[in-house]
């Protein structure tokens, strides 16, 4: 799990990186068109940590160790990312290592889904915010349902990934008629509708490269014991 989650980090990274342009775009229609250059300064950091923090001793970091890891994105998000997304997604990110260093049940699909849940929810008590309202918690909550029911289902850690993933472009994708009444977008009033948001877009990126690191790592596994 925690060379998943390293490898999921600087996947993120990259893919904010590359779409850094776009998230700003929407950020322009409906707030002040900084997301994807926040975003791609909080990842940028994220990687700088990643790589002056020294490799776990015996090689087989355990949760504690991935919780950890975890822990220290969201302080480096918190502390680098001006704007909203900062405190919001590091605030995620802190919750999601509780939950992962709390999990009971050690498959990576259940601390995963364990962690999303926590994530949505420490947005929604910090954003003072829920679904409905134009904001990243419209791809975070509908992805956890999702990816609870497949958890439910049987689905090992590729397919509860992929369902989070799937969801949350729904998710996302069903911003653009809603009424924005959290965030600067809110602003706008009547003006926000017709347009995606700009965190919902970039939650449901997060969570395709997630989704992608889990099935690189389930078909690694499989070549492994080929
Ligand atoms: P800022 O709005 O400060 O410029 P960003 O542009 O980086 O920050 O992030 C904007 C995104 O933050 C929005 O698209 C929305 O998804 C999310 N957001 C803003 N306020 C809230 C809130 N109260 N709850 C949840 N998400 C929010
Ligand atoms: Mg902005």
């Amino acid at each position: 799990m925690h060379d998943g989650v390293i490898a999921w980090l600087r996947a993120a990274a990259d893919r904010v990186h590359a779409e850094a342009a776009s998230l700003t775009a929407l950020d322009q229609a409906i707030g002040d068109g900084d997301h994807g250059i926040n975003l791609d300064r909080g990842f940028a950091a994220i990687v700088a940590m990643l790589d002056e923090r020294p490799a776990p001793e015996d090689g087989t970091a355990d949760a504690t160790a991935t919780a950890d890891l975890l822990r220290q994105a969201g302080k480096t998000l918190i502390s680098k990312v001006g704007g909203a997304s900062g405190p919001l997604y590091g605030t995620a990110f802190l919750r999601g290592a509780g939950a992962i260093g709390a999990a009971t049940d050690p498959s990576a699909g259940a601390a995963f889904v364990a962690a999303l849940e926590a994530a949505a929810g420490g947005i929604s008590a910090l954003g003072k915010s829920a679904e409905g309202e134009k904001t990243m918690l419209d791809a975070l909550f509908p992805a956890a349902r999702a990816a609870r029911a497949a958890l439910d289902g049987g689905g090992d850690l590729a397919t509860v990934t992929a369902a989070a993933r799937d969801a949350a472009t729904a998710g996302a994708a069903a911003t653009i008629p809603m009424l924005a009444t959290k965030g600067r977008a809110s602003y706008l009033g009547e003006r926000s509708v017709g347009h995606q948001d700009p965190g919902a877009t970039s939650s449901a990126l997060l969570l395709a490269v997630l989704a992608e690191t889990a099935a690189a790592g389930t078909s690694d596994a499989a070549a492994a014991t080929a």
